[in-house]
């Protein structure tokens, strides 16, 4: 029988009931409840210290395989902590690839420092390293390199050339917690690893983050800069106590969503105008808080990525736009190494898929598949109305935003 996409007038793949469903997050595992009643029983949830912390620390060290561990109030202020903990301070440069989370630029603002962008690697889609040389100068202090989207950078060779260059690098695992690069857990690579607890991602506490790193140095600069008579950017008991439960459920989560990207790339085989970024590496499990999905090709613009996700949207399937980039940014915030063409098109051209659709039944994923196929074979024929709605205007919630800032 023909999929027939509600672009078309078909059924909608998921009604609004059940596509709320499959884009809920957190989940409702039993034991963050219990988690949270034993906070209230012993009263830590309402202290400003106690075990939980501790303990959570403990597993993330474990976990990242780095010895320190500090715990603090988001992602975004991770990566900023990350920075000065490098010593970074105003007047100095750092260098981060021109399509990223859009606080990671702002972090390097907000210390004083400037802004460096190179581009990302087509194949890898993470910060291309044959760029650093070129973009390192006097004041280069520091790279960032983040794992996005499933993709990662070569974080072997780029520890090899930063070490050579006299960078340290702020490895941003925000996306990644649970994954393995190279046979290295994602974010225990860099001089600092840069973790979020934040309301969508894989592990959450609504609000969180940690940075990771083997150098007491860094660490003691962090610790300066955080602590003023009591600790600024903190994370609370309560907090730390839910997040424990789910470092234990990671690892069968992380299977789940890895198998689940794997069967939506062999779906999408074939089909030039929807191409998952793929880990092009061997020894890679790589973990997917968005699978970032190619939209079609960069010349000719056959088709509009807004018009694909707004008839996407129609399906109730969580699949958004990715981040705008920094390619727009003016010369007199940042500096920038040549035309950045990949960012250039990942910010043009990129789509997520939120991972909730990841943990769903093998059947639902190739409903998904099929129907986003579908929904390319409908528009690229012609046979649909383009005078669609922008996305963002259907009734179902988006899971996040991240708007530019
Ligand atoms: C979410 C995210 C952050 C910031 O984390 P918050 O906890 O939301 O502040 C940083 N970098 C990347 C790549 C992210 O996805």
């Amino acid at each position: 029988m023909k999929d027939v996409p509600a672009v078309c007038g078909g059924t909608p793949l998921f009604e609004r009931d059940a596509a709320e469903r499959l884009s809920a997050w957190p989940p409702a595992d039993p034991e963050i409840g219990e988690a949270m009643q034993r906070a209230f029983a012993d009263g830590s949830w309402g202290r400003y210290r106690g075990v939980h912390s501790d303990r959570l620390a403990k597993a993330i060290g474990r976990a990242f395989e780095r010895t320190l561990v500090r715990l603090c109030s988001s992602g975004t202020i991770a990566v900023e902590l990350a920075l000065r903990g490098l010593g970074v301070g105003p007047g100095d440069e750092v260098i981060l690839g021109a399509y990223d989370f859009p606080g990671n630029f702002r972090a390097v603002e907000a210390i004083g420092a400037t802004p460096v962008l190179v581009d990302l690697d087509e194949t890898s889609f993470g910060i291309d390293v044959a760029q650093l040389e070129c973009a390192c100068g006097p004041k280069s202090k520091a790279v960032i390199a983040s794992h996005l989207h499933g993709a990662s950078p070569d974080m072997p060779r780029l520890l090899d050339v930063a070490q050579t260059l006299g960078l340290g690098v702020v490895e941003d695992a925000c996306q990644a917690i649970g994954g393995i690069i190279d046979g290295r857990p994602a974010g225990g690579w860099g001089d600092v690893g840069v973790l979020s607890f934040g309301g969508s991602k894989l592990v959450t506490a609504g609000r969180g983050g940690a940075v990771v790193s083997g150098r007491s140095d860094v660490m003691q600069r962090i610790k300066v800069f955080s602590e003023r008579g009591n600790d600024a950017f903190p994370m609370s008991e309560l907090q730390a106590a839910v997040l424990l439960p789910q470092f234990a459920s990671l690892p069968e989560r992380h299977r789940r969503r890895l198998a689940a990207a794997r069967q939506l790339g062999r779906l999408l085989e074939g089909c030039r105008d929807l191409r998952p970024v793929a880990c092009g590496r061997t020894n890679c499990d790589p973990a997917f808080y968005k699978l970032g999905v190619w939209f079609g090709r960069d010349e000719p613009a056959s088709l509009e990525r807004d018009d694909f996700l707004s008839a996407v949207e129609l399906e109730g399937i969580p699949l958004h736009a990715g981040f705008r980039g920094f390619i727009g940014r003016g010369a007199q915030r940042c500096r920038r190494i040549g035309e950045l063409p990949t960012a250039g098109s990942a910010a043009r051209r990129m789509m997520v898929l939120h991972h909730t659709t990841l943990l769903e039944s093998n059947d639902t994923v190739e409903r998904v598949g099929v129907r986003l196929r579908s929904i390319v074979e409908a528009l690229t024929s012609g046979g649909v109305s383009r005078n669609l709605a922008p996305p963002g205007s259907a009734s179902v919630p988006r899971p996040e935003r991240f708007d530019e800032l």
